[in-house]
């Protein structure tokens, strides 16, 4: 009789290191990026890879509870940030942040709920005028 002792379930790793990068992913209060993330992870489990992580990312974006943006050919993340604004000056091609928390002036035009969105400004920054 073969007796295998210590026999852990199959899924029982992976679940931990979703939990742990869950965990991690939570003590960004703003934007992140899968690097960022990776990096934090990485302190607490090296044995996690980044492949881990984006599919992590991947998955919590399909099922709705994630928001990405694109940011300066960066892909950022975040949980809890709806939206991601740039104001691009056209003289430096400097990307200013700000944010905007609701749509409502575009509510009428728009066919449909709003779950996030990203908006791009450009001009002339105060540092330039
Ligand atoms: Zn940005
Ligand atoms: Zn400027």
């Amino acid at each position: 009789m073969i007796l295998i002792l210590n026999k852990m379930p199959r899924n029982s790793r992976k679940t931990n290191q979703k939990l742990l990068i869950d965990k991690q992913m939570r003590t960004f209060s703003g934007f992140f990026s899968a690097h960022d993330l990776f990096g934090r992870v990485h302190e607490h489990d090296a044995t996690i890879g980044l492949a881990t992580v984006y599919r992590f990312l991947k998955d919590l974006r399909e099922a709705g509870k994630l928001y990405s943006y694109d940011c300066d050919n960066r892909q950022l993340y975040s949980t809890t940030k709806k939206s991601h604004c740039h104001f691009i000056c056209e003289e430096t091609g400097e990307i200013i942040h700000f944010d905007v928390n609701s749509l409502d002036f575009l509510k009428d035009k728009i066919p449909g709920t709003i779950t996030s969105f990203q908006i791009e400004v450009r001009g002339v920054c105060k540092k330039c005028d």
